[in-house]
């Protein structure tokens, strides 16, 4: 398998540490609101890649909810979203977490993403990140300010291994992250937060350094070489995670282990609206309940990821989502006619192997979902494919691209017509039986100012809303 790995910046051969399982960490979602499509997206696509490993290893997949700690701003001052949250909604900030969790597995349910191995909660983990900065303490990396325990990025020079040189620089230059007075280095982040003296938080612990809560960069760290061990093959995230989170993800574990942290690193591109970046405040912070309170299935939303490689950028529009949502429905009866003609599905005839193993190959080549869409497509419209082994490679496709291609097409409810449309429908009927064509064509006119288009079919009349 090749995947495209951030860190040498070109697509890697997939070499497991142990063949007998893979393991991986994806960054979950900070769980004080509900997450978006965009968010989702990136779940999509851990979720391909997920399936894809498993056709071939066990795998391992840790994914952190981030309950506690992650600040609205990257230059370690502004509140922390929970609390922020909490504030907002006026309930506590754990009942906040419980209930944006819940929700978020919903959502990832609906989209058919597997669910992870081991879901770690940040504040299930409080003692995992103390021992974590005090092993970096004792390391000598770690220096103290009025307001929390802060990591010197200046003693660990492979600072900027992730992202280049020239990007750090670009951090320095003061662009990105404002130096507050105490900072020794304007990359320097706090592994360790004090709660404010004049406020009780109401997400505090004690630690060896006094009350507070910890930074959001050490939680991932602490929670994915807890279960994962000191060196983890894949760690995956949003491309907005490179520069700063997973930046400091590696600086803080390698200082800690002396060991490399991340084999591959595996970053999705964004989800972006035509109008920029979804936001709350915009009114286009689009839920997976958004899309169904327009009448969209949440697969559909799939079925549209799909169309895009991960790496590339998708820009959302509901265009884009109805001709999803179109093709999904087209696919699916594709894959019902090849259902209703066969009594059974063949076995994995040889043709059938040379079509898993065509799909295979499009996602063991850095995730091609496009191309095994595609492919599928191509496979049912066959005709050297009996509707047997049609049947057989579509379990097999779905099982990637979890879809439910087997679906039963959804029976059109009869539609119910204004008395006055079926009463001249009725004489219609009765004009053309009598071979009244200037009549049937008056009426089917009337029908039509009254919203309704009437075709005639061997089957007799069609009528259906214009
Ligand atoms: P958060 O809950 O904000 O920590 O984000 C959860 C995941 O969604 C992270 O992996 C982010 O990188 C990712 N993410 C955030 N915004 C987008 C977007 N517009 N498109 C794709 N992924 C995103
Ligand atoms: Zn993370």
């Amino acid at each position: 398998m090749l995947l495209y790995n951030t860190a040498t910046r070109h697509k890697d051969e997939f070499t497991p540490q142990n063949p007998e399982q893979v393991t991986m960490y994806c960054c979950g979602p900070t769980v004080y609101n509900y997450a978006h499509i965009g968010n989702l997206r990136t779940y999509i696509f851990e979720d391909l890649l997920s399936r894809t490993i498993r056709l071939k290893y066990s795998l391992k997949h840790v994914m952190n909810v981030t309950d506690v700690g992650h600040l609205v701003s990257d230059a370690d001052d502004g509140e922390d979203k929970m609390e922020l949250g909490a504030a907002r909604e006026g309930k506590s900030a754990w009942d906040i977490a419980k209930f944006y969790e819940d929700k978020f597995w919903k959502d990832y349910d609906a989209l058919h993403c597997t669910r992870p191995t081991i879901i770690s909660r940040a504040t299930a983990h409080i003692p995992e990140m103390i021992a974590l900065v005090k092993t970096l303490e004792e390391k000598g990396y770690t220096y103290r300010t009025s307001d929390g325990i802060y990591y010197d990025t200046s003693k660990f020079d492979r600072y900027d291994a992730l992202v280049g040189h020239a990007r750090i620089q670009g951090l320095q230059g003061g662009a990105r992250v404002e130096m507050s007075d105490e900072k020794r280095n304007p990359t320097d982040f706090a592994l360790w937060k004090f709660s404010p003296k004049d406020k009780k938080r109401q997400m505090e612990w004690d630690s060896p350094w006094g009350v507070g809560f910890p930074g959001w960069h050490i939680e991932c760290s602490a929670m994915a070489m807890k279960y994962l061990g000191a060196t983890l093959d894949i760690h995956c995230g949003g491309i907005d995670h490179v520069t700063i989170h997973h930046t400091n993800e590696i600086a803080q574990s390698e200082s800690a282990t002396g060991k490399k942290y991340v084999n591959y690193w595996v970053h999705g591109e964004f989800l972006i609206l035509r109008s920029g970046k979804m936001s709350k405040s915009g009114g286009t912070f689009v839920t997976v309940d958004t899309l169904r309170e327009k009448g969209y299935e949440p697969l559909a939303y799939r079925y549209l990821c799909l169309t895009a490689h991960y790496r590339t950028q998708l820009e959302f529009s509901y265009e884009s989502l109805d001709s999803a949502a179109k093709s999904l429905k087209n696919l699916r009866q594709l894959a019902w006619q090849a259902k209703m003609q066969t009594p059974g599905m063949a076995l994995v005839s040889e043709n059938v192997q040379t079509w898993n193993d065509k799909l295979t190959a499009a996602m063991e080549d850095d995730l091609n979902a496009p191309r095994a869409l595609a492919l599928t497509w191509e496979a049912l419209r066959s005709e050297t494919l009996t509707p047997a082994e049609k049947l057989s490679f579509v379990h097999f496709a779905d099982s990637i691209l979890a879809l439910d291609l087997l679906q039963a097409p959804v029976a059109q409810a009869p539609l119910q017509l204004p008395g006055q449309v079926q009463q001249l429908l009725d004489q219609r009927a009765q004009a053309r039986q009598n071979k009244d064509w200037k009549t049937s064509d008056v009426l089917r006119d009337q029908i039509a100012a009254l919203g309704y288009v009437v075709k005639d079919t061997p089957q007799g009349q069609q009528i259906e809303k214009k």
